[in-house]
């Protein structure tokens, strides 16, 4: 199937209110695991590399790998560089041959994130490649098994701003800030589910959400039905990934395992932690 951008994937969920997972694919086993996931329950699939993943894992092997990985799937999957920051790291996975790529300048002055991000969208579009941006801060570290965060009220995203961020920018999809951090929550999470509605209703983009690991199923569905589209998912998933692999393991000399093994184990753990997800975001059968 060819390589989708989040645009077209998006677009219909929007439309048809269900969620589509962001996942981070650091590796060949995410990747592989997470593709048949979607492929088994015939759901659509966002593969995202970050920024922060670079240099231990360079952007040069790890896109081309993401976006064969993509086009090679009986199902829509796009392809994003997550949280690019500069203007080079986002021409370069262009280059690579992503579909999508996300500008966060959420931590810029207003202009100067609608500034950057107009930039990067006349980029992009030219060569028919999706962009999501930031508008509002999503607190706290990707992928962090110690730090916990809170949402900050300060830094979440103005409806009326939003407003007029999409229509200045012409973003393929925003993501906003509603009590929403990167890593684990600290206490119970806590989501300003009206604001999120009122961006719903005055966007007309889809509207993505970081930072999703660790809510309940409840909450789940009740921010899909809210209107997010595109649920960025990682730290969770990672912390189960390296939990699946610590059983197999066990303690020190106790059980043989060849590495190849290992890779086998946590590809399976991928696919079904996967599965398990999709069904929860409500896109199973959607593709
Ligand atoms: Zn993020």
């Amino acid at each position: 199937m060819p390589l989708v951008g989040i645009r077209e994937i998006l677009v219909e969920a929007r439309t048809r209110r269900y969620g589509v997972l962001s996942l981070l694919a650091g590796n060949l086993e995410m990747i592989i695991g997470q593709i048949r996931a979607a492929e088994e329950l015939r759901a659509p699939l966002i593969l995202a590399f970050s920024q922060e993943l670079t240099p231990q894992v360079p952007l040069e092997l790890a896109m081309p790998c993401l976006v064969r990985a993509a086009s090679m799937a009986h199902v829509p999957v796009a392809t994003i560089l997550d949280h690019g920051r500069d203007l080079d790291t986002i021409v370069r996975a262009i280059r690579l041959g992503t579909s999508s790529v996300m500008f966060d300048g959420s931590s810029l002055p207003y202009e100067e994130n609608v500034r950057h991000t107009k930039e990067v969208v006349r980029i992009a579009h030219a060569v028919g490649v999706s962009v999501e941006a930031e508008l509002g801060t999503v607190v706290g570290l990707a992928g962090s098994a110690n730090s916990e965060a809170k949402g900050v009220c300060s830094l979440f995203t103005d409806p009326d701003l939003a407003s007029d961020f999409v229509q200045r920018t012409d973003v393929d999809a925003l993501a906003i800030s509603f009590g929403n951090v990167h890593g684990r929550y600290q206490g119970d999470p806590s989501l300003d589910l009206c604001r999120l509605r009122a961006i719903h209703s005055r966007v007309s983009v889809p509207l993505s959400m970081h930072g999703a690991s660790g809510l309940t199923e409840a909450l789940y569905r009740e921010i899909v039905a809210s209107g997010i589209s595109k649920v960025c998912y990682y730290t969770a998933a990672g912390i189960r990934a390296a939990s699946d692999l610590r059983q197999m393991l066990g303690p020190a000399g106790q059980n043989d395992v060849c590495y190849h093994e290992v890779i086998a184990r946590a590809i399976r753990f991928f696919e079904t932690d996967t599965k398990a997800l999709i069904k929860l975001m409500g896109c199973a059968g959607a593709a």
